[in-house]
């Protein structure tokens, strides 16, 4: 019998928080791969906050998703058929994919990942996305040197925690800052974190004064919005801030809060420096690899947080925006 995908397709440009009648859920034909194609039955589809950005209109660092097309989504899958000469059946593969069953694409916009070296979906938490994200943004942009603080924001989160935990194997203090007490505990028990700011419950610049008694060096920055202005407020002289994320603002419908507190970047000579992942895909393979021995040594640890249904894709993408995710949200979408 012919395979039937279902789908969801992107149907409205959103107003502030995405709904569910921004998308149609649609069953669809799927294709049979052509040369060099691969059909892949996806398995775990990554939820990410850039894919709010995504669903705007305008001009950003990557197209955003036209209206009736598949939502933009990275994906880790096995092969049922190919037709590309790396790819066999019952490999698994990562790539963007979409938020749908079955993805037919073009073999070369595939990466092999290996369920022996680390279940399939930390392919799209540390050894993805994510870990790409923290591992370029923290090492490249922010620099950060033995002995110097750390702090990041979003910090129990699928960039954050690994943000705070290569600091602590590159010999830094780290502090985070997530909300809740559960995530905090989490950061400080459980990763290593050397401390952890509640924003929800704490004043968050009395808390930096206190864990941060030596000033700011890198701010990795995942919130944007009131948290940045706050850090702002703490840093050192050559400071370097790594502007990775602003979910604080995603959803606005009254345009992007800036930081009023700026002028420290002039007093303090510092940086603010924007970055974003895919610059950096021809070192993946550099970076997966460092990783994956932090993995194996335990130096490293990622949490998942998988959610089981493709159609409560919508519902439970907004967790990311409530905070009701901990740790890296991924959607389950069928078995191995
Ligand atoms: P995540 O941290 O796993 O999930 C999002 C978290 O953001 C939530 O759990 C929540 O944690 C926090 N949050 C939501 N609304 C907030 C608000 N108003 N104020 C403060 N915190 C809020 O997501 P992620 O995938 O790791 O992404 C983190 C950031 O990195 C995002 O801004 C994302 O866009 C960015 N990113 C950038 C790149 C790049 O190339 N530049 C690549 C990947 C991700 P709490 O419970 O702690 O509030």
């Amino acid at each position: 019998m012919a395979l039937r995908n279902h789908q969801f397709r992107q149907a409205a440009r959103p107003v502030g928080a995405v709904k569910r009648s921004d998308f149609d859920y649609v069953e669809a034909p799927v294709r049979a791969p052509g040369d060099n194609e691969v059909l892949v039955k996806i398995l775990y589809i990554s939820l990410d906050p850039a894919m709010r950005g995504w669903m705007n209109e305008g001009k950003s660092y990557i197209a955003p998703v036209q209206l009736g097309e598949v939502m933009r989504a990275g994906a880790v899958g096995k092969v049922l058929e190919s037709k590309h000469p790396k790819f066999s059946t019952g490999e698994f593969v990562s790539g963007t994919l979409g938020v749908q069953e079955y993805a037919t694409v073009d073999g070369k916009l595939l990466t092999k990942v290996d369920p022996d070296v680390a279940p399939l979906p930390v392919y799209l938490s540390a050894l993805g996305m994510p870990g790409m994200t923290a591992y370029f943004g923290l090492l490249d942009v922010g620099k950060p040197q033995p002995g110097q603080t750390v702090v990041v924001s979003g910090a129990a989160g699928a960039v954050g925690s690994v943000v705070g935990q290569i600091a602590k194997i590159k010999g830094c203090r780290a502090v985070g800052i997530a909300g809740g007490k559960q995530k905090c505990d989490y950061l400080t028990q459980t990763l290593g974190f050397d401390a952890a700011i509640d924003y929800k419950s704490e004043d968050v610049k009395k808390s930096l004064r206190e864990h941060c008694p030596q000033g700011v060096d890198v701010y990795f920055d995942n919130v944007g919005g009131d948290i940045l202005d706050i850090v702002l407020t703490q840093i050192n002289r050559n400071a370097r801030i790594v502007i990775c994320g602003a979910i604080s603002q995603y959803n606005s419908t009254s345009g992007v809060k800036g930081p009023s507190n700026y002028l420290s970047l002039l007093v303090n000579r510092a940086s603010m420096t924007g970055m974003i992942v895919f610059d950096y895909a021809a070192r993946y393979g550099e970076a997966g690899r460092e990783m994956a021995g932090w993995l194996k040594s335990g130096q490293l640890q990622t949490r998942e947080d998988i959610v089981e249904g493709l159609e409560t894709f919508p519902e439970t993408l907004l967790k990311l925006f409530s905070g009701e995710n901990f740790g890296k949200l991924v959607l389950k979408v069928a078995d191995a």
